[in-house]
C-alpha cells in the first residue's frame, strides 16, 4: 500500500501526473476537487453547499473534507492512493499525518504565476466524463468535443479571473507553507512543473524508486 500526495499551484499539471502515476501503479487517483464537483453535478445536498464555496474560489470548509476522508472508500483503498488536491492547509495536513501513513509528498512549482493563469484560462473539461483538456497543450481532436466520449467541453465555473485570483492567493497563503511542514518530516520533493509531463513522470518514478518498466504494485499477487 502506497500513499502519495500531490500538491501544487493551480495549473501546475499535478492532476496529469497523479493520473500517470496512479495508472502506472494500478492504484486509485483521488482528485478531491473532482469528487466535490461530482456532488455539484449530481445536485446532492452536499453539492449545493460545495458549490457556494467552489464558485467563489474559496476552500470548502475542513469539516466536510475531513468527513469525506473518513467515509470515502476510494480514499481508503487498501491498495494505495495518489491524493491530488489534499491537503490544502495545516489542519488537513495534520489530520492526514495523524491518521495515515504517507510515503511521499510532491510539491509542483511553476516559475511564475502568469504561467499558472495562462494554463488555467486555457483549460477545458468534459461536461459528461470530466476528462480534461488544454487549448495550449492538449487540444481535443474536434473543437469543443471530448475525444473520449463526445461530450461537450466547457470551462470550469471556478476558472473565472476573480476565482482564479482568489485560489492563487489561498494557495500562496495556506497551501504553499505546507512545504516546510512536510520538509521537516523528510518526505517532501519539489518538482519543477515547467518541464514536460514525460520528464516529470520519470523523475517521480525515480524518486519513489519505481522501475519505469515494471508496475511497482502487482495487484494479482
Ligand atoms: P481543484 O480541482 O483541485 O482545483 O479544486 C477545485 C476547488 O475545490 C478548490 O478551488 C476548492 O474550492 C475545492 N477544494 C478542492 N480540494 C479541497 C480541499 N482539500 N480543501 C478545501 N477545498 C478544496
Amino acid at each position: 500500500m502506497i500513499k502519495v500526495v500531490f500538491m501544487g499551484i493551480q495549473g501546475s499539471g499535478k492532476g496529469t501526473q497523479a493520473r500517470l502515476l496512479s495508472s502506472h501503479l494500478g492504484i486509485e487517483h483521488v482528485n478531491v476537487g473532482q469528487i466535490l464537483r461530482n456532488h455539484i453535478k449530481q445536485n446532492t445536498e452536499l453539492g449545493k453547499v460545495f458549490k457556494t464555496y467552489i464558485e467563489k474560489g474559496e476552500f470548502v470548509p475542513d469539516k466536510y473534507i475531513i468527513d469525506m476522508f473518513e467515509k470515502d472508500d476510494h480514499i481508503n483503498n487498501p491498495l494505495g492512493v495518489v491524493l491530488d488536491g489534499f491537503p490544502r492547509n495545516l489542519v488537513q495536513a495534520q489530520f492526514l499525518m495523524d491518521g495515515f501513513h504517507v510515503h511521499h509528498v510532491f510539491l509542483f512549482e511553476l516559475e511564475s504565476e502568469d504561467i499558472a493563469i495562462e494554463r488555467i484560462s486555457s483549460r477545458r473539461i468534459c461536461s459528461a466524463c470530466a476528462a480534461d483538456y488544454n487549448l495550449l497543450s492538449k487540444k481535443p481532436k474536434v473543437e469543443d468535443t471530448c475525444d473520449l466520449c463526445g461530450g461537450k467541453l466547457i470551462q470550469r465555473a471556478d476558472d473565472t479571473v476573480e476565482a482564479i485570483q482568489k485560489r492563487l492567493t489561498l494557495y500562496h497563503n495556506r497551501t504553499a507553507p505546507l512545504a516546510a511542514y512536510f520538509e521537516e518530516k523528510g518526505i517532501l520533493s519539489k518538482i519543477n512543473a515547467n518541464h514536460s509531463p514525460e520528464e516529470i513522470h520519470k523523475q517521480i518514478l525515480q524518486i519513489l524508486h519505481i522501475d519505469p518498466n515494471t508496475p511497482f504494485y502487482d495487484k494479482k499477487k
